[in-house]
Order: C-alpha cells, then structure tokens, then sequence
C-alpha cells in the first residue's frame, strides 16, 4: 500500500458508503479509463470475472471455439469453459514469449477450411511485455473476429505510446494481490463501446432490468467491484508510475548484474514496447549453464529465494488435453521451451537493494561463478 489508499477508505467510511458500488467506483472506472486512454471501464471482482463478461458480450456461447494463447495462467481460459465453448491455444513467439502471428495464421486457417472461425480471439500480454499487436490485429481483422486482450499482469505498460489493454475490442486488468496494483481482489474491462459496458454492469448486478419489483430476463452474476476496495484501487492508481519504474529498476538490475553470465537470456523488450517489467524472468541455456532450470529453482528455493518456472502453458494441462493447438515452428513448441528454460526472481516494487543482491549471489553461487 502507498497510504493515499486510507483517503478513499476513510471518505467510505465518513459516508457510510459501505455497499457494494459508490461514489469511489465510479471515480476508479473514470481513473482507469483516463490513465490508459479508452472511454470507460467497468470495476468488477476479479480479472477473470471481466474476460468472462467480455466472452459473453462478444457472443460466444456453447459449442463455439475461442483462440487463446497458450502460455499464460489459467484464469485467462477458464471463463471459456465457463460458457461450455472450446479453447483452441496458440503458442509463443520467441521475440515477445506472446502469442505467435505465425501460428494465429495457421489457427485461422485450419478453422477458415472447416467453415468455423472462433468467436474471439484472447491475446495475453505476459509478465508486463506486450504481444506483437502490429501483425495480431491484421490477422484478426481479415478474419473479422473481435479481440479481448487479457492485460492482467501489464497495467501501466505500452507499445508506441498506447497503453496495454487498449488494443482489442475489451481489455481487462487484474487487481489481486500480485498484480503491480491491487485492491487485495479485483478486477476491470475497459472498452471505448460505453453501450457494452453498460451491459457488462448490467450483467454483473444479477441483471436486473429496470421495473420497481425483481425482474429478470436473463442470468446475471454478481461480479461487481465494492466501494471500499475500488478506493483502494484509487489510492494504488495514484501511485502506478512509481510502481513502473520500481519494477523496472528491479529488472535492470537484475541484468546488469547477471550479464557476464552467459546462458541466461532476460525476457526481451521488442522495439516500440515498454513493459511494466511486472516479474522479472529470464531462460537459461542448459547446456552452458550446466543445470537445468528447474535445478536452478530448487537451489534458490532451499535458500528461501522464492523463485518459480514460468507459467505452464494451458495446452499441457490435463485440464485442456483435448485442445488444439498451433505452434510457432513446424517443429517446435515455443511456449514448451519457454516452460522449460524459463525461471522467474522475486520482483516486488518494494524490494531492497539488498534484497536482489541476496538472490543474485545465490545465482551466481549457484552456477558456480
Ligand atoms: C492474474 C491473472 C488473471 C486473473 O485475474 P484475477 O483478478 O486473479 O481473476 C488473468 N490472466 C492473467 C494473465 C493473470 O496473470
């Protein structure tokens, strides 16, 4: 917390705005919103709850496909099994570790040839670095499947000057406790079409329609944000630019640091994109570094470094083991690799200085430098 957080709770409390919605959830849908540069946003309870009101405002219903990428968390796909339709996952390219034009192409073709296009396409911006959005959005675009981009983990990141999140037809951000910002537990969809988000309010207050008595004409969930969370959202916005930079300087670091040693490659930074450097992750070459990642892990978790692979991709889940999905390579998987090799450090804005130099030592005792 930054302490502008309490100014917000406070002002609930002297209000007694305790219920769900008020004056500090509108004043966050309207900060958010202006901060990324889109016409408005919808607070809800978590990220998921909003990639799962996007899913439902584009349609998608039982027995229809969604494109998804592959390497991400679950929660970016779950709400597709939520609505009974099918996930097909698409994997990384090595320059963002996002989702792959190349196999987006091949998704779309297989899907064009048997007379069934997917309903949307759900591109993840992973660990704070924006996916290729240049040649993505052409591809989906000829295709004329809307796009719901899952910036969970990238608030505050950009690529040529426009914010993550803003690039698809729906974005969400994530608020749980591990994001760059939180409100312990939360989430947001932003869009510059003010009628669907009024519907994703709509749906996410039970969907009531407007009559004095309780009417009810379809399902509704009750996935709305409460005034007291969404003010500590307002006080965590405030803050955001220094959380950026904190995560960038932990990153840089991290790579000064470590750059004599070779066999460890950072997490790229393309040309045009600023990432929030939400964790900092790198994959190591086995072969020169002599141990594997995942050995790597295990030495810094016995030192009580909390170091973790990075996200197992969805199409190795037994959750999804009757998915499709289409590789970068005709040969190989990006995202497998990325699995195997990658590994990611404790990055919290908060971390000391000597914090990091505690885990670069024990890197760098670890591979014996
Ligand atoms: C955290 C996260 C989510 C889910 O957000 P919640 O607020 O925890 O529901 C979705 N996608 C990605 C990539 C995430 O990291």
């Amino acid at each position: 917390m930054s302490g502008n957080e309490m100014k917000y709770i406070n002002d609930a409390f002297a209000t007694n705005w305790i219920a769900p919605l008020g004056p500090n959830v509108e004043g966050f849908e309207k900060e958010i919103a202006n901060f990324v540069g889109v016409k408005g946003a919808a607070a809800v309870s978590s990220g998921t709850a909003a990639i799962h009101l996007a899913l439902i405002l584009l349609n998608v219903q039982k027995g229809d496909t969604v494109f998804c990428s592959s390497l991400t968390f679950v929660a970016t796909a779950n709400p597709i099994l939520y609505l009974g339709a099918e996930p097909v996952f698409i994997d990384s390219e090595p320059e963002s570790w996002n989702m792959s034009p190349i196999a987006l192409e091949k998704a779309f073709q297989q899907a064009a040839a048997r007379g069934k296009l997917p309903k949307a396409v759900i591109i993840v911006n992973l660990y704070g670095q924006i996916a290729k959005m240049d040649e993505l959005l052409p591809i989906c675009e000829k295709y004329q499947v809307p796009v719901i981009e899952d910036a969970a983990e990238s608030l505050g990141s950009t690529y040529m000057g426009k914010a993550s999140g803003t690039f698809g037809t729906f974005g969400i951000y994530s608020f749980n406790g591990n994001k760059i910002i939180t409100t312990s537990g939360g989430g947001i969809l932003v869009s510059n079409q003010l009628d669907a988000l009024e519907k994703a309010r709509f749906l996410a207050t039970q969907a009531r329609d407007p009559a004095i008595h309780y009417q009810h004409s379809e399902p509704g969930y009750n996935y709305r944000l409460s005034n007291i969370l969404a003010g500590i959202g307002r006080g965590q916005l405030e803050v955001i630019e220094e959380r950026v930079q904190a995560r960038r300087r932990i990153f840089e670091i991290y790579q000064q640091e470590l750059q004599d040693v070779s066999g460890i490659t950072f997490m790229p930074e393309f040309h045009g994109s600023f990432s929030n450097r939400w964790l900092t992750t790198f994959t190591i070459n086995e072969e020169i570094i002599g141990m594997t990642s995942r050995e790597l892990i295990e030495a810094l978790v016995n030192e009580n470094v909390e170091a973790r692979p990075v996200w197992k991709p969805l199409h190795l889940q037994p959750l999804f083991k009757d998915a499709k999905y289409f590789t970068h390579f005709d040969q190989q998987s990006v995202s497998e690799n990325l699995f195997l090799s990658g590994v990611c450090l404790p990055s919290g804005s908060n971390m000391s200085l000597e914090d990091q130099q505690r885990v670069f030592e024990c890197i760098k005792k670890t591979i014996k430098l």
